[in-house]
């Protein structure tokens, strides 16, 4: 049965940045990992960074390719820049895919790592913008397909049907 990669913090860990979890209710995810195929994963803590930990946002609202081609920084609010650590866990989180043999990975939506349709626009206000978080965008450059909580669906309906 083939694995997936899955946000840790879906699954019920406590490694945002705030210290809590999002932990998602999905019955296809549960019935997932009673089967034993999550991978789950954080790919901020995974790059060294600690529990909990100041939000980050991406500058100028750009996304995750923006930050892989080097055009864009992670930065906390205090202006601490953090792109090394995410880049460092984006690498990690490909690594996690391709070693546990995952193609398709469902990441927690809105993140700087592992948001897919949306994140917050560097503006610390609570806005988001469309984009990619960094994680997100390594994967999908290297062929592993990301979904949001909210596709759980969607996931399973392509790991189906290609
Ligand atoms: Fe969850 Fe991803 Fe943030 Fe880790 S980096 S807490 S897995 S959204």
């Amino acid at each position: 049965m083939e694995r997936v990669l899955v946000s840790a913090c879906l699954l019920g860990r406590r490694v945002r940045y705030d210290g809590g979890a999002k932990t998602s209710e999905d019955e296809l995810l549960a019935t997932w990992n009673s089967e034993g195929r999550l991978v789950p994963f954080c790919p901020e803590v995974a790059g060294g960074l600690p529990v909990p930990r100041p939000p980050a946002e991406i500058e100028g609202g750009a996304g995750g390719a923006a930050v892989l081609a080097g055009t864009a920084r992670i930065v906390t609010p205090d202006g601490d820049d953090v792109t090394e650590a995410f880049l460092a866990g984006a690498r990690r989180a490909l690594d996690a895919a391709r070693a546990s043999g995952a193609r398709v990975a469902i990441l927690k939506e809105g993140s700087p790592s592992c948001g897919s349709l949306r994140v917050y626009d560097g503006t610390f206000t609570g806005r988001t913008t469309p984009g990619q978080g960094v994680t997100t965008a390594l994967l999908e450059q290297n062929g592993v397909r990301v979904f949001d909580e909210d596709d759980i669906a969607g996931a399973a309906r392509h790991l189906r049907d290609r």
